[in-house]
């Protein structure tokens, strides 16, 4: 047997606790892997707390893992090999990480990139891939680091530290915005030059165009700070969308985009092909390998830990990422 957090609708209420369950208990899949890290993300919190997501309980949540593979019918696959495995359906319809032992479909795994050990992985997980995969389209869409400052939404959370700390190190002006008032620090460490206040950059007055202030952001608040994002961009500039923590509605005109030519980006990591997602976990553990993962960005816990950090990041009290040691 093996310990796992299970998730179950009792009397329509949310209930998690650990169980030991055996390898009968695992959906079908071609690999079986020790897991040796989850992490906790945002998605995570909406699947414990809310049952979002989830098609059938009973569930074991956890939208990412790493770990090493122990069976294996898939023959790209080999007992032994170090694997990551986000995204899909892991952890909403399917058993995920929050499990010493996985059992998953082969095509959705990751074989851990040079440069990244099974605990970096975690660090980064889904937020980070996210912050990759952001930067790279900011890029591809002509982000360079004399255009002008980019901003960070977000900045104390998973997706906004990584994104910190990914773009201060490719020498990017960032500028991170924070609910948190204590944190300037910490954001400055991650490599920001400066921290404003998240009360800055939200739209209240429904302007469609203000002064120019960013050559790009990311942005995975929405809402009413996308709002005041898109009437800010810089001539040219680009927004990167990869989340809804301050709202999900979005209210705008076609004068920023015909006026001054700025691009929507959306970022999804959940579908994202393979061959993108591959090049992104490359230059993860290469170019964009963040400095910061084991020094400020991880906070480390345990299984029995969990309930409570997943109730904590729906109400934003999580700093940077939290990771599962099983
Ligand atoms: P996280 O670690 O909880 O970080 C979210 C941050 O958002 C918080 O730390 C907080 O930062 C800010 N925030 C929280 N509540 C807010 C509010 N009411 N108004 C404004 N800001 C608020 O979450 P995460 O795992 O990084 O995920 C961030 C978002 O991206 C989530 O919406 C998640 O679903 C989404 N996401 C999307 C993808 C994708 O594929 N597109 C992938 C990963 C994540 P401050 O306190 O510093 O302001």
């Amino acid at each position: 047997t093996f310990q796992a957090l299970v998730l179950d609708k009792v009397n329509d209420r949310m209930n998690v606790e650990i169980k030991s369950l055996t390898m009968d208990d695992l959906p079908k899949g071609e690999v079986t892997i020790r897991v040796a890290y989850s992490s906790v993300n945002y998605k995570d919190g909406i699947v414990a707390i809310n049952g979002s997501f989830v098609n059938s309980f009973p569930l074991v949540p956890g939208i990412d893992l790493s770990g090493t593979v122990i069976d294996s019918t898939d023959e790209r696959y080999k007992t032994g090999d170090e694997v990551i495995v986000t995204s899909y359906q892991l952890g909403t319809q399917h058993f995920g990480g929050f499990s010493e032992v996985a059992r998953v479909p082969s095509e959705w795994v990751v074989p851990l990139p040079k440069g990244l050990s099974l605990k970096e992985a975690m660090i980064l997980g889904t937020a980070g891939l996210t912050a990759a995969l952001s930067v790279e389209k900011l890029e591809m869409n002509g982000l360079e680091p004399n255009n002008g400052p980019v901003l960070v939404a977000g900045a104390t959370g998973g997706v906004g530290s990584i994104s910190v700390n990914i773009l201060a190190n490719k020498g990017y002006d960032v500028v991170a915005s924070t609910g948190k008032s204590n944190e300037a620090d910490y954001l400055k460490g991650l490599g920001a030059r400066t921290v404003i206040h998240r009360d800055e950059i939200i739209d209240n007055d429904q302007r469609p165009i203000r002064e120019e202030k960013w050559a790009a952001a990311i942005d995975p608040v929405g809402g009413k700070t996308l709002q005041y994002i898109l009437s800010t961009l810089q001539y040219g500039g680009s927004v990167a969308t990869c989340g809804l923590t301050g709202g999900v509605e979005v209210s705008t005109t076609v004068v920023p985009f015909i006026s001054r030519s700025i691009n929507w980006l959306g970022i999804d990591s959940v579908e994202c092909p393979m061959d993108q997602r591959l090049k992104a976990w490359n230059r993860l553990g290469d170019d964009l390998k963040p400095t910061a993962l084991e020094k400020d960005i991880v906070n480390e816990i345990s299984l029995t830990e969990l309930p409570k950090v997943l109730a904590n990041i729906l109400e934003g009290k999580v700093r940077g990422r939290t990771i599962v040691k099983l």
